[in-house]
């Protein structure tokens, strides 16, 4: 497990790093400049299980906004830098708890130092991200064309030129579009790197390519024990990244809590609106995250029940009449239109593990 031997960081209330739990990223969309609306965004990241949020600070006002926007939320903020040094300084100064750099683009090693010296003086780690899209010519020549060998000597290279600064609070992501590439990628570099990994797919496109690139992509890489930080990259409303984020870790056994649902895929034998209910029943769910339980959700009373075997509590459709079951054993028979708020009862009133 490398995750358990890299250096354990610290970022505004949260620690990464050295084995302590995978945490979730987002990233908003609005203008940083737009307190309000950058406010609301990250509360409502807040509410759906965001642990950490990147905000891009292009402008002074962005930098200076970026200390209004720390006031009113709960968990900490990074601030995105590209191109203008100055803006890492000045957001470091307005509070940022992280900054995320690519040195590549900063320019020259002075304006790497100057970031680097303000956040030791302020005491905050620092990403250092490497996209494959912003891969060095040097480094491209080098190896032919973009590769993953690449992505891992640039990241090495500036990890290096910051730890001769003197430095080492550091996170390090590498990201690729190309999934396989990306999982390579991290497959190299976390034997040789003692600081966390940020790990995502970037550009991995639209809420259903996305999710299915991230899956497959984090799936792959954090399996290996690789991973201490994760984004799913949505082309959407970030919210939905984070809903993704935490099956992407439940599915994995890397994180507990909150209610797994578990639905069958309807057949011939389905007689209700078994698509509509499952839907319900996972928005439903999303309210009871101090419950570790599996629910399912089938569509007729037949096989219903020793399909859902598995699950903790379940509830089985037929015609006009469902079932509630509890571990594969019908407890009682509902009429259909009452099996959603007979779940969302047996729910409110489960023990708490
Ligand atoms: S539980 Fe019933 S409706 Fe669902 S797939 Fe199985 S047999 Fe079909």
């Amino acid at each position: 497990m490398y995750r358990e031997h890299t250096r354990v960081i610290t970022i505004g209330d949260r620690k990464i790093g050295g084995g302590n739990p995978i945490l979730i990223q987002s990233m908003t969309n609005t203008k940083t400049e737009d307190v309000e609306a950058t406010v609301k965004q990250i509360h409502d990241l807040e509410a759906a299980g965001c642990d950490i949020i990147r905000s891009t600070v292009p402008t002074p006002e962005a930098a200076r906004a970026l200390g209004e926007i720390k006031k009113q939320i709960h968990i900490p903020i990074v601030a995105d830098i590209h191109f203008d040094y100055r803006m890492a300084i000045a957001a470091i100064e307005n509070g940022a708890d992280k900054i995320r750099i690519n040195p590549g683009n900063i320019g020259s090693r002075d304006r790497v130092r100057a970031v680097v010296d303000k956040a030791g003086e302020y005491n905050i780690p620092i990403r250092v991200g490497v996209n494959s899209g912003s891969l060095e010519k040097d480094i491209i020549e080098k190896y032919g064309r973009v590769t993953a060998e690449g992505l891992v000597e640039s990241a090495l290279d500036k990890v290096h030129m910051i730890e001769e600064m003197g430095f080492n609070d550091l996170v390090v992501s590498i990201k690729s579009s190309d999934v396989l590439m990306c999982v390579k990628a991290h497959e190299l570099l976390a034997p040789l790197c003692p600081y966390p990994l940020h790990v995502g797919i970037t550009e991995a496109g639209t809420v259903f390519s996305g999710n299915i690139k991230s899956a497959l992509g984090l799936g792959l890489i954090l399996h290996q024990g690789i991973g201490d930080t994760i984004r799913v990259s949505l082309t959407g409303d970030p919210v939905n990244e984070i809903a993704s984020a935490r099956q992407i870790l439940r599915t994995l056994g890397l994180r507990k809590g909150g209610i797994e649902v578990v639905s069958c895929p309807t057949c011939g034998r389905t007689s209700i609106d078994l698509i509509g209910l499952a839907n319900e029943v996972e928005k439903l769910a999303a309210g009871f995250d101090h419950l570790n339980i599996k629910v399912a959700v089938m569509g007729c009373v037949v096989n219903g029940p020793g399909e859902a075997k598995e699950a903790d509590i379940g509830i089985a459709g037929g015609k006009g009449v469902g079932l509630l079951i509890k571990h594969g054993e019908v407890v009682k028979k509902v009429p259909e239109a009452d099996l959603l708020p007979v779940l969302r009862e047996e729910l409110i009133n489960w023990p708490d593990q």
